[in-house]
């Protein structure tokens, strides 16, 4: 894996966030992929569990993390568009005693203000209750990190969360997506009522695996802030996503 790791086997992608109101792309997901000499690309849910167990998983995301800062130092230096990055951090990362310390001697490193990094943790990993966990995101959220909570709704009490956490972002976890015969108004009515929650809250709502016109139109139209999925794009090479960039501000300047 070091060795994988070592020979460039690991790609950063960043996947395109949409907003509503305004049709640009105001924020992307860094998502790694692992593209194996012999085995073609291996997607994350392969691996990352893999590396979760073997503690590999930090050295990646130290990997994938760096890679963002860097990406956006870039596009900071060469006047470009610049848009906050998310990134994702597992359990494992989380229980680390000095995460928070990798996390901005990054930042110090290539002098980024942490405003520009988007915090995902899995509702899972919030649900802990776990006090040393509450800590680490209060001081990521203290050192001006802003936080994510992934994968909203999959889990049991998450409304619990949304009291407990010191919460920026809430991403509703795309199975409330997935179509659903028998009961298609139910999951219409948890994320109207989510969306409606996240406003009081003065939280922002992101709409993650949009994939139709449909579903982008009903989101748009109960007030959801910002969408992600293939319908807007899928996660692309880092200077793909540049381009896409580039090209979509251009188009919304000219309307
Ligand atoms: P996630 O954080 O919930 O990431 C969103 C996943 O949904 C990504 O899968 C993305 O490609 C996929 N997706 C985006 N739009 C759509 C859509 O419209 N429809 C559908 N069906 N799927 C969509 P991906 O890249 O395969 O990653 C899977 C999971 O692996 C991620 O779920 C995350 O938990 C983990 N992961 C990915 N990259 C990293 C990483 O750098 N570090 C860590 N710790 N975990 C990662
Ligand atoms: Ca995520
Ligand atoms: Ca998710």
């Amino acid at each position: 894996m070091e060795k994988a790791l070592e020979t460039g086997q690991f790609q950063v992608y960043l996947q395109p966030q949409i907003d509503f109101h305004t049709k640009k792309i105001v924020s992307a997901e860094a998502l790694v992929r692992w593209s194996h000499p012999k085995k073609g690309m291996i997607p994350p849910f392969r691996f990352v569990p893999v590396f979760e167990n073997n503690g590999f998983i930090t050295r990646l995301d130290i990997f994938v993390w760096e890679e963002v800062i860097k990406t956006i130092v870039k596009w900071q230096k060469n006047g470009k568009i610049v848009v906050p990055i998310a990134i994702n951090l597992s359990r494992v990362d989380m229980e680390r005693d000095d995460i928070v310390d990798v996390l901005t001697g990054l930042l110090d490193k290539y002098r980024l203000d942490a405003k520009w990094i988007k915090a995902e943790l899995t509702e899972s990993v919030c649900m802990e209750n776990d006090s040393l966990l509450m800590e680490r995101m209060e001081q990521l959220k203290q050192r001006g990190f802003k936080i994510a909570v992934d994968d909203f709704g999959s889990g049991y009490s998450s409304l619990h969360l949304l009291k407990s956490m010191p919460l920026d972002i809430l991403k509703i976890d795309k199975a409330f997506l997935d179509i659903n015969i028998n009961m298609p108004q139910r999951d219409e009515i948890v994320i109207r009522d989510v969306v409606e929650m996240g406003k009081h809250l003065g939280v922002q709502i992101i709409m993650e695996g949009v994939e139709t016109q449909e579903q982008s139109d009903f989101l748009e139209a109960i007030g959801c802030d910002i969408a992600q999925g293939y319908f807007y794009g899928k996660p692309m090479p880092i200077s793909e996503f540049e381009k896409v960039l580039e090209e979509n501000h251009r188009q919304e300047a000219e309307k």
